[in-house]
C-alpha cells in the first residue's frame, strides 16, 4: 500500500512516498519557491537525484508536476497506486487531539485557526486543496503538530494571565513538534518493551522543543502559544521577559510585531553570536576562538539543561532522555555538554558512543541512572502510519 506524506509550506512542498507494506521510502523530494521566480523541484529515488527548474505558479501546479514525474520516472505506474495522502498540519488548537480524516470541516477549522499559525495553516490548506484537485476522492489524513500535547493538564497549559484571555481568545500553551515527540515515545516503547516509563524528549534542530512524557502521554512541553517559546533556537529567542518588547519598540522605533519578528528571526544562536544560526558554524567559530560563538553555544546548552532539570522534577525522576533533530542527532559536543551538566542527576554517557552521528544509539553507560538515547526522528513515517491506520479503520 503506497502512501504519500506531505509537508506544505507557504512556498514549498515536501513529499515522501512510502511503500507501507515494509515502511520503505520509495521517493522523496521538495518543490521550492512555489509562486516565486526560479522555482524548482528535487526528487530522489532509487539512489538517483533529479533537480530541475520549472515554473510553478501555485501548489496545484507543484502537485500536478509531482504526480506526473512519479509516473514519468516509473516510480509508480498509475495514480491509483497512491491509496492515501497524509498532510502535516500545524495548528489544530484544542479541537484536535489526534490525527483525523480530512473533511470539509477540517479544512474550515484550519482556516478558522489561521490567526494561531498565520504562515502554516493557510499553506497546509493549499496543499490539501491541490491534492484534492489532483486525486479526487483518495482519502487524506491530517496529522497535527499540536495534537500530542493535548494531554497536558490545565495547570501545565494555562499561563498565569487573566483567565478571560484563555476563555475568550484561546491564549494557552499549545506546544509543537508533537509528531516528532510521539515518534520518540513510540521508539522508546519499542526499545524498552513497555509503555510505562517517564521520558524527556529533546527535539533540538533549527527549531527546538523539549517534552516531558509519562506513560506515552505529554505532560508538558517547552513551546507555548507559538513556537517562539521555550529553549533557545537557531534564530528564536525562546522564553524572554515580555516587558522587553515595549522597551525595544521604544528604543528602535518599531511596532510590536516587528520586535516579535526580531525575536523569531534574528535572535537565538544568530542573535548572540552575531555570526550564524547554524550550530555547525557556531562550533567552527569556537575552534577559531570566537568568544560570542562560545557564549551562544553555552547559552543554548544551558537552556536545554534548564528544561530537562525542570521536567525531571515535574515527572518525579526520569527513566530516559532522548535527543533528536539536526543538533540532537549530529552535534557531538552539544550532546556531551548537556549530559555533563546532568551528571548531578546520575547521567553518565560513553564518549566513544557519543561520537556517532545521525543514527540510533544508546549513549548512556550501565552505571548511568538515566538511559540516554539518540533517535533519528521520522515525522514523515508517523504521518504515513497514521494515514494508513485511519484509512484502514474507516
Ligand atoms: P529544522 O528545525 O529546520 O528541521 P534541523 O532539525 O534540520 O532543522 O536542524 C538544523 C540544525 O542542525 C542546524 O543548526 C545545524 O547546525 C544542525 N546540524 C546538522 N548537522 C549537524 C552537525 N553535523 N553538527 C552540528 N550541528 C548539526
Amino acid at each position: 500500500m503506497k502512501i504519500i506524506s506531505i509537508n506544505a509550506g507557504s512556498s514549498s512542498l515536501k513529499f515522501t512516498l512510502f511503500e507501507m507494506d515494509n515502511e520503505e521510502v520509495i521517493a522523496t523530494g521538495v518543490f521550492e519557491r512555489i509562486g516565486i521566480e526560479n522555482s524548482k523541484y528535487t526528487i530522489k529515488y532509487n539512489g538517483e537525484k533529479i533537480e530541475q527548474e520549472i515554473e510553478l505558479k501555485d501548489h496545484t501546479d507543484a502537485v500536478k508536476v509531482l504526480l506526473e514525474k512519479l509516473i514519468d520516472l516509473s516510480i509508480i505506474n498509475s495514480l491509483e497506486e497512491i491509496k492515501g495522502v497524509g498532510h502535516r498540519l500545524v495548528h489544530g488548537k484544542d479541537k484536535y487531539s489526534s490525527s483525523v480524516l480530512i473533511t470539509d470541516e477540517v479544512v474550515q477549522d484550519l482556516e478558522a485557526f489561521k490567526e494561531f499559525a498565520p504562515l502554516h495553516n493557510p499553506a497546509n490548506v493549499l496543499g490539501i486543496k491541490a491534492f484534492k484537485e489532483a486525486l479526487g476522492d483518495v482519502p487524506m489524513v491530517g496529522v497535527f503538530d499540536t495534537a500530542f500535547h493535548q494531554t497536558m493538564s490545565e495547570e501545565a497549559y494555562l499561563y498565569a494571565v487573566p483567565y478571560k484571555w484563555y476563555k475568550e481568545y484561546g491564549v494557552r500553551k499549545y506546544g509543537f513538534h508533537g509528531t516528532s515527540h510521539r515518534y520518540m515515545a513510540l521508539k522508546m516503547k519499542e526499545i524498552l518493551g513497555k509503555e510505562n516509563f517517564k521520558m524527556i524528549s529533546c527535539h533540538i534542530g533549527n527549531g527546538g522543543s523539549i517534552c516531558a512524557i509519562k506513560d506515552m502521554k505529554c505532560v508538558d512541553t517547552s513551546m507555548g502559544f507559538t513556537p517562539l517559546a521555550g529553549i533557545m533556537m537557531g534564530t528564536r529567542s525562546g522564553d524572554v521577559d515580555p516587558s522587553i518588547i515595549p522597551y525595544v519598540m521604544e528604543k528602535e522605533g518599531k511596532n510590536a510585531s516587528e520586535v516579535v519578528d526580531d525575536l523569531n528571526k534574528v535572535s537565538g544562536l544568530l542573535g548572540l553570536s552575531e555570526y550564524s544560526s547554524d550550530m555547525r558554524d557556531i562550533l567552527g567559530q569556537i575552534e577559531e576562538n570566537n568568544p560570542k560563538a562560545l557564549l551562544a553555544k553555552n547559552k543554548y546548552v544551558r537552556r536545554v539543561v534548564d528544561y530537562i532539570a525542570q521536567y525531571y522534577v515535574l515527572l518525579g525522576g526520569v527513566d530516559v532522555i532522548c535527543f533528536t533533530a539536526g543538533v540532537g542527532e549530529n552535534s557531538v559536543p552539544v550532546r556531551r555538554e548537556i549530559c555533563e551538566a546532568l551528571e548531578v542527576l546520575g547521567v553518565k554517557i560513553d564518549n566513544e558512543l557519543n561520537n556517532k552521528r545521525g543514527q540510533e544509539v544508546k549513549l548512556s553507560t550501565n552505571e548511568s541512572k538515566i538511559d540516554v538515547y539518540v533517535i533519528p526522528t521520522d515525522e514523515e513515517l508517523m504521518i504515513a502510519r497514521d494515514t494508513m491506520n485511519i484509512i484502514q479503520n474507516r
